[in-house]
């Protein structure tokens, strides 16, 4: 499963015309984008099990029906990406473990030489489902986990069981050794809420003990939350500015993930970046042009130059690149 040189040196060379594009765009203010996309988000499931209390998906604000991508579709992204694209991640808005094909959709991905990354949930990672995934080949896992205690975890994920994820913490690490693997690598990720913040330090412990990353963020929140930032404000996202949630850094200009990645959504619509989770912005499914074109259009430059002079979008607001 080794990329062929071929396929590295042009990987390589795509990510030095990614710099010198995004440097060149920055310096001389005046967008110009050589490269193509060096990653991509597939979202091959837009269906989730879980409500949580401020995504999109789990609240019912997510435009497109909640549905899982086919195989055959998914092979026809695939076999139309540009081939500079070495990362894919297959998730967006959904838990991509209900889609039934993951696992086929997976091995097809790493036989073509990608690096592939989930995010999930894992409320249904089984031992049949652990070592189908260690076996799969996949290189990186990431689990959420905002708490260890149930009560504090299902705040915010509302139908969650925290049982689960330790168990599909296990049944990895199991697998993995059992199959003698390296990967995947695992990242527990824990969003900090003002509800959960007590528990970090106990989290830490526990996973110190494991073969895992820890990952701590910080969490995305509307203006009617504020009851939910976290005292402690090094895990603070926002300040509060009359009454209203004001990101606490400043955005890079012009935002460099424009050059970096681009997102499919499961319904065929293009989204620009993981915070535009109805895909608004961009008016063409796959199926009408390819990426490739997409990319280099007159409305996704539009978009970056926007954010080259600072008349930044809506969805910025909440932005934590
Ligand atoms: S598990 Fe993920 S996609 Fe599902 S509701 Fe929660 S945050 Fe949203
Ligand atoms: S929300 Fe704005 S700043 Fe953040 S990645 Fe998207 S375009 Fe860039």
């Amino acid at each position: 499963m080794f990329a062929s040189t071929k396929l590295v040196i042009m990987r390589n060379v795509n990510m030095l015309l990614f710099a010198y594009s995004y440097l060149f765009s920055k310096i001389f203010q005046k967008i110009k984008v050589y490269n193509l996309p060096l990653a991509i988000h597939i979202e091959t499931s837009s269906k989730c099990n879980l409500s949580c209390l401020f995504c999109d998906r789990g609240q019912g604000n997510i435009d497109r029906p909640a549905a899982i991508m086919t195989f055959t579709d998914f092979q026809q992204i695939i076999t139309k990406l540009p081939k500079s694209i070495y990362w894919i991640t297959l998730y967006f808005q959904g838990e991509p473990l209900l889609d039934k094909t993951i696992i086929e959709k997976i091995k097809y991905l790493r036989a073509n030489n990608y690096f592939v990354e989930i995010s999930t949930n894992a409320q249904n990672i089984n031992n049949e489902m652990a070592t189908a995934l260690v076996e799969s080949g996949i290189n990186r896992i990431i689990i959420s986990m905002d708490g260890i205690s149930q009560k504090t975890y299902e705040k915010y994920r509302i139908n969650g069981k925290i049982n689960f994820v330790f168990e599909a913490i296990n049944n990895l690490l199991e697998s993995k050794k059992k199959l003698n693997k390296k990967n995947p690598k695992i990242i527990i990720q824990y969003v900090v809420f003002k509800h959960n913040e007590s528990e970090i330090n106990q989290f830490k412990k526990m996973m110190k003990k494991l073969d895992v990353t820890i990952r701590i963020k910080n969490a995305q929140l509307e203006d009617d939350a504020i009851d939910y930032l976290p005292n402690n404000k090094k895990y603070r996202r926002y300040k509060i500015n009359n009454d209203k949630l004001q990101l606490n850094k400043s955005l890079p200009k012009p935002c460099y993930r424009l050059w970096k990645e681009i997102i499919v959504l499961q319904n065929g619509q293009i989204a620009i970046c993981c915070q535009d989770k109805n895909g608004e912005l961009i008016n063409e499914p796959w199926h009408n042009k390819t990426i490739k074109q997409i990319w280099s259009s007159k409305e996704l430059n539009a978009i970056r130059q926007k954010t080259l002079i600072g008349d930044n979008l809506e969805i910025c607001k909440n932005c934590d690149i």
